[in-house]
Formats: structure tokens, sequence, C-alpha cells
């Protein structure tokens, strides 16, 4: 691979686009719909002023980019990350668009993301950000309009804060303007874990066909925040034994089993898992290449690619992450015959919980975790179950059947409402 072809491989908006261009060409979808649903409706660019502890004032940029409104408001996470960029919002905001459309829920796709390594900041400074920039993006979002929510590195507290802002320019609170807040401002059951739970209840759902028995499965999570430390702790329920972990840091393996609650302590303590007694440090490249029956990527994009796929030892990947695999990687896994769980499907636990969250936050109502789990399920083994129906009707990758489930309700619904004017 040159590196000019490596490079284009490897930007996320490249990837979304090409996924995308596989299920329109399967589908045969018309060159003019083709058109509209490649690019993203609206991309906002802001660059705004925060005062910083120590007097002077610095300037940060942020983004919020809508990628398809047609079957409803747009919903997405906004990201706090020092490597955020327009392309990597743009693909995450059509991930959302597709999502909203397996599982069937009335979304259309956006997401947001601000250029910051939140670590460095210290509380008072986070907030001043975290107030400007949903004060700058104001101009897209709404309860009925946009709808943020926690992506990496924001938190029920940043949510709180957007929350409060809208609020405050509106007069009055309207706790349906971002999903993910915690449960005394109008956040639902059961969200703070509902991406890891809706991956886990696709697991049990994939592991028959790929005839594993999770009492007896071994797991490797890269990125131990909210999708991995939690998919650790649900996967530990279900019998199975989590091996190997990781956080931006590097990772820890331990073949005869670690305690994910017991890492979960650890790294709040010390600030990431390396270091916890009792295992071997690797790196976050050996992690995917440990021995283990499931494999689930949890932090950010691109890190399955064409140069380790093929030395990947799982049978079943389950994808917590958005894009963590290429196009090149999910051939070579398809031919190796792994099964993989795409994105669009396996983390849509959380977007799907976060439309429980604006359903009971616009009828002032509040759902029991019982009532929000046994929904989850029901959704999540719906889309799981119509999803592999395709895949082996069409006799295509999980990926590829998610998409062409997605893209046809999408362009299902752009052809109805037809182009305005
Ligand atoms: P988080 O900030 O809670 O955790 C991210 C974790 O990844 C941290 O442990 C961090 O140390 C680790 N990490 C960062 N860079 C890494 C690297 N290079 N290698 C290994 N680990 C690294 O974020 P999160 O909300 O858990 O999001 C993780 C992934 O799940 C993202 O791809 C996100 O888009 C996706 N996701 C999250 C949600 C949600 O509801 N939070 C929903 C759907 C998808």
């Amino acid at each position: 691979m040159t590196t000019e072809q490596s490079a284009a491989t490897l930007n996320a908006w490249a990837v979304a686009q090409r996924q995308f261009d596989l299920a329109a060409e399967k589908l045969g979808l018309d060159p003019g719909m083709r058109k509209v649903l490649r690019e993203p409706r609206r991309e906002l660019t802001v660059h705004f002023p925060v005062h910083m502890d120590d007097g002077t004032v610095q300037v940060f940029t942020g983004y919020r980019v809508q990628h398809n409104l047609g079957r409803g408001p747009a919903k997405g996470g906004i990201r706090y990350h020092q490597d955020v960029t327009l392309d990597e919002v743009k693909a995450l905001a059509m991930w959302m668009t597709w999502k909203c459309a397996v599982v069937g829920i009335p979304y259309g796709g956006g997401k947001g993301g601000v250029i910051v390594d939140p670590k460095k900041l210290s509380m008072k400074e986070l907030e001043g950000l975290s107030r400007r920039y949903f004060t700058e993006i104001s101009v897209l979002i709404g309860p009925e309009r946009d709808i943020p929510a926690p992506d990496v590195n924001t938190t029920p507290q940043i949510m709180s804060w957007f929350m409060d802002t809208y609020s405050m320019h509106v007069g009055y609170t309207v706790p349906g303007v971002v999903t993910g807040k915690p449960i005394s401002l109008g956040g639902s059951e059961g969200r703070n874990e509902a991406t890891a739970r809706g991956c886990v209840y696709t697991i049990v759902d994939a592991a028959p066909l790929v005839g594993i028995d999770l009492k007896k499965a071994t797991v490797a999570v890269q990125g131990y925040g909210n999708a991995g430390a939690i998919a650790a702790h649900l996967m530990a329920a279900e019998g199975s034994t989590v091996v190997a972990v990781s956080d931006s840091m590097g990772g820890i393996h331990n073949p005869a089993g670690l305690d994910p609650d017991k890492v979960l302590s650890w790294k709040k303590e010390h600030g990431t898992v390396v270091g916890y007694p009792g295992a071997t440090e690797i790196s976050n490249e050996d992690l995917l290449e440990v021995q283990c029956d499931i494999l689930i990527p949890a932090a950010l994009e691109n890190q399955i690619t064409a140069r380790n796929a093929g030395r990947i030892k799982a049978k079943l990947i389950a994808e917590a992450a958005n894009g963590p695999t290429t196009p090149e990687a999910d051939e070579i896994l398809y031919n190796n015959g792994v099964f993989l769980i795409p994105d669009i499907l396996c983390n849509a636990g959380g977007v799907t919980v976060s439309y429980f969250e604006w359903v009971q936050d616009l009828n002032r109502d509040h759902w029991s975790e019982a009532v929000v789990n046994a929904k989850l399920k029901e959704i999540m083994d719906r889309a799981f179950g119509e999803t592999v129906a395709v895949s082996q009707r069409e006799k295509v990758n999980m990926r590829t059947a998610a998409y062409l489930l997605a893209v046809k309700r999408v362009s299902d619904t752009t052809a109805l409402r037809g182009i305005y004017p």
C-alpha cells in the first residue's frame, strides 16, 4: 500500500463514504439519491474563546455536522479529543444516520466535536469551554432539531452544562435538548450502561451462530471508558473471562482472567489500567491480536486495518466503537471466517436509550430500568435478526447487510419526502 493510499483509507470520512458506496451499488440506488446521501446536509465550524485559569484567553475549534434529517431530528454525540477533525465528525454523523435507521428510531444523524485534550483543562475551564461551544452551535440545536449526547471524553456533567446553557438562553428548562444527562436532570435509567448493554445483547445473539459458549469464552476489550469498561463488566456477568483490556496509555493481559470491576477501580485511582497488579503489560496493537474468542474494540476509529486484520485470533468481533475497522480489514476478516457485529448495529444501544430519554423528557415521564432494558433488548434483538437475515439472503458480511437495511430505509424516506422546493 502506498503512503497516499493508506492515508486515504485511514481517513474516517473516506471510509464512511466507501462503506456507503458499497451498499448503494448493491442496492442499485438511483444516482441522484446517491449524491444526496453521500454528503452531509450541514457542516458548522466554530472558533470560540475561553478564559483560562492563568488569565489568558485561548481560542478553540469545534464542529457540529448534520448528515441527514429525513427520518427525524439529528442525533449524535459530542467528542472532546485533541485529534478531532471535520472529516472525522462528518464520518461519525453519517454513521449515526445509518445507526438510527438500523434500529428503527425516528432520528437523522449528527455529530459534534471540539479539538481539545480535556484532561489538560481544570473543571472551570472545561465548563467555560462546554458552555461557549454549545452556545456557538445552538443555531442548529434544539429538542426538535438536533439533540446531542455523550461520546469520547464527554460526561453526564458536560451534558448538564449543555442543557443548562440552552435553557438559560430560552428562559425555561428544556431537558429534551440533550441526552446522557444525570437522572436527576431528566436522564434515563440505564443510559450510562446502554451502549455496552446493547453491544452485549448482540454478542449473546451472535454467540450461537459462531459456536461460542459464553460461559467458556475469553474476551479482549480495547478502550476502557463508558463503552469498554461496562462491556467488560457485562461480559463477566455472562460468565466469560476477560483476558485483556487497554486504554490510551496501554494494555494489560492475563490469560487466567482479569476482574473488570477491580481494573476499573484501579483506573479510577491511577488514571489508567496500566500497572494493574498480576497482569502483563501489552500495547494497544498487541491487545487486538491476543488469543481470545471475542474482541470488543471500544476506543477509536481505524484500529483494525489491512495490516493487522490477518493476525486477529478472535472468532467474533463486536464493534462497541465507531469505525474501528477499515473496509480492507473487513474483507480479510470475512474471508477468514470472523463474524463481525458492525458498529452501526453493535453500539446502537446508546442512541436507542438516548431516544428513550428524549421521549421521557418530552412526556415528563420516567421509566424504570427494567422497562428501559426490556425495550432496549427487544430493539437490539430485532435489528440483529433483521441484519443476519439480509446477510444470509444477500450473501454479504454483517456490515454490508446492516448498510443495506439502513440505506434502504433512509433512501425510501428521502424519496417519499422529495426534493424541496
Ligand atoms: P470514553 O471517553 O468513555 O472512553 C474512551 C476510552 O478509550 C478511554 O478508556 C480511553 O483511554 C481509551 N482510548 C483513547 N484512545 C485510545 C487508543 N488510541 N487506544 C486504546 N484506547 C484508547 O468514550 P466512550 O463513550 O466509551 O466511547 C468509546 C467508543 O464508543 C467511541 O468510538 C465512541 O464513538 C463509541 N460510542 C460511544 C457511545 C456512548 O454512548 N458513549 C455510543 C456509541 C458509540
